[in-house]
């Protein structure tokens, strides 16, 4: 008997180039490598027996060397307003279990879903849940993408066949540009027509501002591009946005025009979380509209959503409607979005997961470090 138990490959994850290659490894056509796309995501199939019209011996050599193996689902709640949240059970760095979260938001004429790329963030953004609970791993190429198989299995479709997850967003728990590799093949699979099928504008990756990936991005991939901002001048964005202190606004802007003008894109969206007397101010608003004026940008103001701990308080409602009109006035589109879920802790920059056993514990020179390997 072979003593070496080898774990069996995991074609969840895999690109359609990744999956040819391995095909191909395996002596089959490379015709297969684009059926297994099919079954796999647009059927949400994981059982090579019921993929029928795949050869019977290659789902025998199937059965042996590889599997479709997806995250597991620890718990699933539904807010009031129809928002979902999913939590599921991941393997964490060092063997401790860690749990990550998965948002499913409905709204008329489309449905969002919000996934992680990381267990917990380094960054440490000072008003984020998740960076306040440290870093654990990057998830995988398998583990990102099954957020949207599984979102999928569990949704379902509308009863006239229509797709219910019309949107991916990654703004769950996580820095996504600090995970490229992995975040890249994942969205190249909701792009693939095999794959989610996803048109470039309905797949939004939110960051922080991890500038040299930003560039990077704009050579690999044609996705919407918002950018977490925060804060019109750089010594307020350094307190709330650390990763400021490495790239400060000015590059970051430089870098959002490039990715627009390579991508061909319509525009960047810059998310800014409105805290009570922080950067909620209407001289801060003006400076904000002399900053993206002229660019295609939007602003998209985001009402603090609190957390255990946090020092913040979120604006009131009339400050928000008052930056809105500075904005718009000093020609900048401007939006404020509706906070969903927070019932269920599943609003923006609630989620917490469960991150245990911290590899890596907030930002310091680590951040950089982290930042910089991607
Ligand atoms: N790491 C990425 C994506 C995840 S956070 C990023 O920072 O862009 C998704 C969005 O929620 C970001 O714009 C983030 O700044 C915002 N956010 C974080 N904490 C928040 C909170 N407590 N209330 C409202 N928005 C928050
Ligand atoms: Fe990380 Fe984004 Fe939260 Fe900052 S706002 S700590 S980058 S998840």
């Amino acid at each position: 008997m072979n003593a070496t138990v080898r774990e069996r490959s995991n074609l969840l994850g895999l690109t359609r180039s990744e999956l040819e290659a391995l095909v191909a490894a395996l002596g089959a056509k490379p015709y297969r490598a684009r059926q297994l796309l099919k079954w796999i995501y647009r059927r949400g199939e994981a059982d090579f027996a019921r993929m029928t019209d795949l050869a019977k011996d290659f789902r025998a050599t199937l059965v042996a060397v590889a599997e479709v193996r997806v995250p597991e689902i620890v718990s699933s709640r539904v807010s009031a307003d129809g928002t979902r949240k999913w939590l599921l059970r991941m393997p964490g760095a060092t063997g401790a279990e860690q749990v990550i979260e998965t948002v499913f938001i409905p709204e008329p004429g489309r449905g969002t879903l919000c996934i992680s790329s990381q267990i917990g963030c380094a960054l440490d953004c000072s008003f984020c849940a998740t960076g306040q609970q440290g870093f654990n791993r990057n998830l995988t190429a398998a583990e990102i993408i099954g957020q949207v198989w599984l979102a999928n299995r569990e949704l379902g479709r509308e009863p006239d066949g229509d797709r219910v997850i019309t949107n991916v967003v990654l703004m769950g728990m996580g820095e996504p540009l600090a995970n490229y590799r992995n975040v890249l093949a994942a969205m190249q699979l909701m792009l693939d027509d095999l794959g989610y099928d996803l048109s470039r504008r309905r797949v939004t990756l939110s960051t922080s501002g991890l500038v040299p990936q930003i560039y990077r991005l704009a050579e690999d991939c044609n996705v919407a591009l918002a950018v977490s901002l925060h804060a019109p001048d750089d010594r307020l964005r350094d307190e709330l946005v650390p990763i400021n202190r490495r790239h400060p606004i000015a590059e970051l802007l430089a870098a959002c025009w490039h990715y627009l003008e390579r991508q061909n894109g319509r525009s960047v969206t810059f998310e800014y979380t409105m805290l009570d007397g922080v950067n909620d101010q209407p001289h801060q608003a003006r400076e904000l509209a002399a900053l993206l004026r002229g660019h295609e940008a939007k602003v998209n103001l985001i009402p603090f959503n609190t957390f255990p701990g946090t020092r913040y308080r979120r604006s009131p409602a009339a400050a928000i409607g008052k930056f809105r009109d500075l904005l718009v006035q000093g020609g900048v589109m401007a939006t404020v979005r509706r906070p969903r879920g927070d019932d269920i802790d599943a609003a923006c920059g609630q989620l917490r997961g469960l991150v245990l056993d911290r590899t890596q514990v907030r930002l310091g020179s680590k951040l950089v470090r982290l930042a910089v390997r991607a």
